[in-house]
């Protein structure tokens, strides 16, 4: 056979391993399965983003706490405010400063009532991703097992096709076979196209210097799809 025989060959071998893969990735089980990884992977991504924010709040609580004993001492500087204003001191400035006290204060508790909302919440969303990660981590053991039995019933299928793909590539030029698997990466298939007429089957028109040169069994790249076009 031919290099080129040899690579279609190779080339439906892999086809053949591509429609099982394909018929397995569509199965309620993979699918299933699937699911439960995906959202695991988001909730953990998320209780670290949230872990993170506690530790971020942490700070917070302890910045408030540091600013409400300010107060409190600014606050019992007033038990002798009578005493000051006896001996000649101003009351217009022990009211002011009383005033900013209070604005402090009314502050603090905004910031207060605003950090325990947010722990409130970040708690509850906590709660509902744990519960969520417990679900799909039962659907991710269920489903593992169950595709595991789908699997099963196509391994043998698999080998075989394995198999004979590995006998095949040995009598290939190993830079035709490289070149095959790179375009596979790229997720084109099939990677070899007969000529339809004078083009490509993505509609490509192709000049005839081009055609010619695909005498002999050569193959040629089509520049718009990229796929090994050859000649029947
Ligand atoms: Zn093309």
């Amino acid at each position: 056979m031919s290099a080129l025989q040899d690579l279609l060959e190779y080339q439906r071998l892999d086809g053949e391993l591509r429609k099982i893969d394909l018929e397995l990735n569509a199965t309620e089980e993979k699918k299933k399965l699937n699911q439960a990884k995906v959202v695991m992977r988001n909730a953990e991504l998320r209780i670290a983003a949230e872990d993170k924010r506690a530790v971020e709040l942490k700070a917070l609580r302890d910045s408030l706490i540091v600013r409400a004993d300010e107060i409190a001492k600014a606050i019992a500087e007033y038990s002798e405010v009578e005493e000051l204003v006896e001996g000649g001191g101003d009351v217009a400035f022990y009211k002011k400063s009383a005033q900013q006290l209070l604005e402090k204060l009314r502050a603090l508790k905004q910031d207060l009532t605003r950090m325990l909302a947010e722990v409130e919440q970040l708690s509850a969303e906590y709660k509902k991703l744990m519960e969520q990660g417990k679900q799909m981590n039962k659907q991710r053991k269920e489903y593992s097992e169950k595709y595991k039995e789908v699997h099963a019933r196509y391994e043998d299928r698999i080998q075989e096709l394995t198999q004979k793909m590995e006998e095949t590539a040995k009598s290939l030029p190993p830079e035709m076979l490289d070149r095959y698997h790179q375009k596979r990466k790229e997720k084109i298939f099939p990677v070899l196209v007969p000529l339809k007429g004078d083009m490509c089957v993505c509609g490509m028109d192709l000049p005839l210097a081009q055609r010619n040169r695909l005498a002999g069994g050569n193959v040629i790249e089509c520049e718009n799809c990229h796929r090994f076009i050859y000649n029947k």
